[in-house]
């Protein structure tokens, strides 16, 4: 949807908050785990965990320069240990790796080797001094059903909030989070907002390592990566609002360099394998982030990335790239059945790959799917769509769920974020069609902190696209998920103020699916 995006020294403070607001955070729930937080800030953006499986999972830390200190080496060893317990008795890995300054001073371990459905800890070392101590875990194993608690979360603007939703989030202990893009903003400084982006608009790998340090020095963000493992995927924002490809929606020059820099910078910053590290070919930055993980025989979930290969958006306004908001009848090109948001490889590769065995496909990818029209009337031909999104692919939607409807796949939910709204709705066999079949079921979270469109506007716009059960751009926080083999039951979680680092949040709404019968219920 077109947002508000389109319109228009913290570490001192840091070191001197530390671990008292931490515990705050974590409350009674886990009163040992951050016994260690550091008193200096070699380790001030916190440590992270993710991509877990069955045997293990990936822990990352990225050294600051510690002004007491001497300056960071080119390479800087950085210890690390693994332990069954949060007071390091138990230590069942431990090792040295090398921080280098060409990658941000980033360390990203593997562990492999390790117990499934298991929880640990962990914590680096470097220069005598310890970082936090961070909580993760394992899935389960591959023969094992077991009950999955996750979060999604998307969208945290760091001037249009503060992040009390992380706070909820630490509260929940989840066993996975998903981050579904927009971890960072690349825009300048706007004066008269609750917080303020330090440094002008980012477009070099050194403004966005230091743009990812300004978001990580919250720490509340910092407890919701040591609570539990993340697995996210980017959207626009992690390199520039509306790109698509290698075309900037500006038509920047040099744009390619620029994604390149943000991809690197992207890679340093998340609890990413070192398999997934960027490679660099042609010239070109390439980044795989289209991946699959089991829960189990639970769940299997897939992660899109619908950024990197996409085809430009079309009808884009004069003279420009990116998104725009044009009438059905009027752009032809929309019609253009070649065109795609994940690139063919993709769009194969998550069509051979949906699970025929366990009960639940869920699809973690960026943005709403569900059609929404911006015309204001009921007749979807005469309806406008915003093309960023999937509506401005329709082609590409309409195979997706086809290979939902020809495989008779169950359990398919998606998940998304980028739109700053909480949507919950059916995925139709065909939209222009309310009574046609519902194949899969959607859930796209609204943001932590990012602004949403006028919710008004939306609530007059909301009938013209019945799929819809609910939305509502006014409400920030994210949504938690309980599933079972028997039932996935969704809770849209609404913050009070968006402005109080403290607000109480609230359930909004319950919805329950079952994995044989597309389409929420209102619980
Ligand atoms: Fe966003
Ligand atoms: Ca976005």
């Amino acid at each position: 949807m077109p947002t508000p995006d389109s319109c228009p020294s913290k570490r001192h403070l840091l070191k001197a908050l530390g671990g008292g607001v931490s515990l705050a955070l974590m409350g009674l729930h886990a009163p040992a785990l951050l016994a260690n937080t550091p008193t200096e800030s070699l380790f001030g953006l916190g440590v992270a965990s993710g991509e877990p499986h069955p045997q293990g999972f990936t822990i990352w830390t990225r050294l600051t320069q510690d002004l007491s200190k001497a300056p960071l080496l080119a390479n800087m060893p950085v210890r690390w240990e693994v332990s069954r317990d949060s007071q390091f008795k138990s230590i069942v890995r431990h090792g040295s790796s090398m921080a280098q300054a060409a990658w941000g001073h980033s360390v990203h371990v593997d562990l492999v080797g390790l117990e499934p459905s298991t929880p640990y800890w962990y914590r680096f070392n470097a220069m005598a001094e310890h970082s936090s101590t961070g909580r993760t875990r394992t899935t389960p194993s591959v023969d094992a059903l077991e009950p999955l608690n996750f979060v999604i979360a998307s969208c945290q603007r760091w001037d249009q909030g503060h992040y009390a939703a992380w706070k909820h989030i630490v509260k929940e202990e989840p066993d996975l989070v998903l981050f579904l893009g927009d971890y960072i903003y690349e825009y300048g400084p706007i004066e008269g907002r609750v917080r303020m982006h330090e440094g002008p608009r980012v477009t070099r790998l050194e403004q966005y390592r230091a743009r990812y340090a300004q978001y990580k020095s919250d720490p509340a963000l910092q407890a919701a990566h040591a609570i539990a493992p993340w697995m996210s995927i980017w959207d626009d924002h992690e390199v520039d609002d509306d790109y698509a490809g290698l075309q900037g929606a500006d038509l920047q020059i040099d744009f390619q360099r620029q994604r390149n820099e943000a991809y690197q910078a992207y890679w340093e910053n998340m609890p990413l394998p070192m398999s997934m590290r960027p490679q660099l070919i042609n010239g070109k930055v390439e980044m795989t982030l289209f991946r699959r993980t089991d829960w189990g025989r639970l769940a299997k979930i897939h992660f899109l990335d619908d950024r990197q290969y996409r085809d430009p958006q079309v009808c884009p306004k004069p003279g420009k790239g990116g998104s725009n908001v044009v009438k059905r009848s009027e752009c032809l090109a929309l019609q253009d059945a070649s065109r795609t948001i994940l690139g063919m490889q993709q769009e194969q590769w998550l069509a051979r790959g949906w699970d025929l065995q366990r009960p639940w496909n869920l699809l973690a990818q960026q943005t709403l799917m569900s059609p929404l029209s911006w015309g204001s009337t009921a007749a979807p031909e005469l309806g406008s769509y915003w093309t960023d999104g999937w509506d401005g692919y329709p082609h590409a939607r309409a195979r997706l769920l086809d290979s939902i409807a020809q495989r008779k796949v169950n359990g398919v939910v998606t998940l998304g974020g980028d739109v700053h709204a909480h949507f919950v709705s059916d995925l139709k066999s065909n939209f222009d069609d309310p009574s046609s079949r519902t194949l899969a079921t959607e859930f796209c979270g609204t943001s932590i902190s990012s602004a949403g469109v006028d919710n008004a506007l939306l609530q007059k716009l909301k009938p013209w696209s019945p799929h819809l059960k609910y939305a509502r751009s006014d409400q920030r926080g994210y949504m938690s998920f309980s599933v079972t083999q028997q039932l996935l039951t969704a809770r849209v979680m609404a913050l009070g103020d968006v402005n109080n680092p403290d607000s109480p949040i609230a359930t909004a709404a319950t919805y329950v699916v079952d994995p044989l019968l597309a389409g929420a219920q209102s619980a």
